[in-house]
């Protein structure tokens, strides 16, 4: 390859958008001598198939404060990089189909406003007449965020990266990371198919990939990929233009407008972990098989919901895999080798969160912290018995199966017990 940088002041794995919003941020925070390496092309891992839902609201401060900034910068990505990456700020609602889940959604009003996000508590009501499509049958009420919405996943991406582009970091496409030659624990460069570049960071953004690239400096990642799925349909006639994106998590399941017709998915009782022996090597742009039978409660609860959907015409049920952890949060952070880090596994909501995500990967590596707390995000925080693959993935399958519920303070894990079991006494 003519041009081949065999040096590099930071080398980002994974061209997804993860990986294009790290490189995007290190240059705007004046780095440069930035090389990006992708196997294949942007955006070809879990990134293209995004259902592109940018819901800023978290259980934590932190977390929501960071997709906040994710939603600033997704407001002007179009202006600063002449890429539009189609940001449709059509706010969101989330409805309460429980007395549970309405004080849940009560809570949440308090704590948005603590820090000034415009989260409002709404009737039925109205959130019928922002939802025309929806049967009120068993609402209690929702919340609605106008400044939430939905991005193009290819588009924010290529957006990203023309930005990183722009203040010279150099993109690598169809190259892939083979291994990582660390000495005195500490990483002195990454060996691609292409040639080997010498550098002191390395960030590992390859999504469900992840745990590969870790293994290659013999550090385990807890990330199990996990089959995400969604329909989409075609055209509805005189579907109302506009909609608010909804999620309706009592009955597990999200919808948002689609070029006329609706993009609906959720998070079934019985979720499929996939490629556990290892994923395929040429797994790029490719989806898994539709999984009828598991979509089916999903599309229950769709139909109840909204009965409009029994009888549109459906252009495909989209299978596709993503890097799950235990607990349904990111692994983001440094490690136990020196300048290697993480930035991966985002859980099915990697969409919304990048902007964030490059932001405080940006400010980790060059200031030494992010501006916000992330510990719920910081890689450090599981123990090594997450090193067990069985135990992992008996938490992540929790996990994902209770996505959506209520969640209670000290609320307990069933599965993978009895771990270590005691007699006392
Ligand atoms: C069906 C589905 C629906 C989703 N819907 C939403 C949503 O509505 N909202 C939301 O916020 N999120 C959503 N997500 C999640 C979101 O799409 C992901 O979190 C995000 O795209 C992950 O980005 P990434 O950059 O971490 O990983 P990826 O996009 O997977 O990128 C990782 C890259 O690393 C590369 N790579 C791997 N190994 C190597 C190697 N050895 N050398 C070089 N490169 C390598 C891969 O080729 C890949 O391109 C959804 C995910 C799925 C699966």
């Amino acid at each position: 390859m003519t041009d081949f940088p065999t040096h590099a002041r930071v080398v980002v794995i994974g061209g997804g958008v993860g990986g294009c919003s790290i490189a995007y941020h290190l240059a705007l925070m004046g780095w440069r001598e930035i090389v990006l390496v992708e196997r294949s092309e942007l955006t070809s891992g879990s990134t293209f198939h995004s259902a592109g839902l940018v819901g800023q609201l978290r259980t934590d401060v932190n977390l929501t404060k960071m997709i906040r900034y994710s939603v600033d910068l997704y407001r002007r990505l179009k202006d600063e990089t002449g890429y539009d990456p189609n940001w449709r700020e059509v706010g969101s609602l989330r409805l309460a189909s429980s007395p549970e889940r309405l004080e849940e959604l009560k809570r949440q009003v308090a704590l948005a406003r603590s820090f000034g996000l415009p989260l409002e508590l709404i009737s039925t009501q109205d959130a019928q007449k922002l939802f025309p499509i929806m049967n009120p049958d068993g609402v209690c009420g929702a919340v609605y965020l106008p400044t939430d919405g939905y991005i193009d996943p290819s588009g924010v991406t290529q957006a990203l990266a023309t930005g990183a582009k722009n203040r010279g970091a150099k993109f690598l496409t169809n190259t892939r990371v083979q291994s990582i030659a660390i000495k005195n624990n500490r990483v002195q460069s990454v060996v691609t198919d292409q040639g080997a570049i010498e550098t002191e960071i390395v960030v590992n953004a390859a999504g469900q990939w992840a745990g590969e690239i870790a293994k290659m400096v013999e550090i385990y990642l807890p990330i199990i990929p996990m089959a995400h799925l969604y329909l989409i349909t075609r055209p509805i006639k005189d579907l109302p233009k506009n909609l608010p994106t909804m999620r309706d998590p009592d009955n597990l399941v999200y919808w948002r407008e689609e070029v006329g017709g609706l993009i609906a998915g959720g998070y079934e009782r019985q979720p499929a972990p996939t490629f556990l022996d290892g994923i395929p090597q040429d797994f790029n742009n490719k989806l898994l098989p539709p999984d009828w039978d598991r979509f089916a409660p999903l599309m229950d609860g769709l139909i109840k919901r909204t009965p409009i959907i029994e009888h549109a015409q459906v252009n495909m049920l989209l299978n596709g895999p993503e890097g799950f952890t235990p607990d349904a949060e990111f692994l983001l952070g440094p490690t136990t080798v020196k300048g290697f880090w993480v930035a991966a596994a985002f859980c099915a909501h990697g969409l919304a969160s990048a902007g964030g995500i490059g932001k405080a990967m940006a400010e980790w590596i060059i200031e030494g912290h992010p501006e916000w707390n992330l510990w719920r995000l910081d890689l450090r925080r599981f123990g090594s018995n997450y090193s067990s693959q069985a135990y992992t993935l008996a938490r992540t399958v929790e996990t994902y199966a209770k996505y959506y519920d209520v969640h209670y303070p000290y609320e307990e894990r069933e599965s993978a017990r009895p771990f270590r079991p005691r007699i006392i006494g």
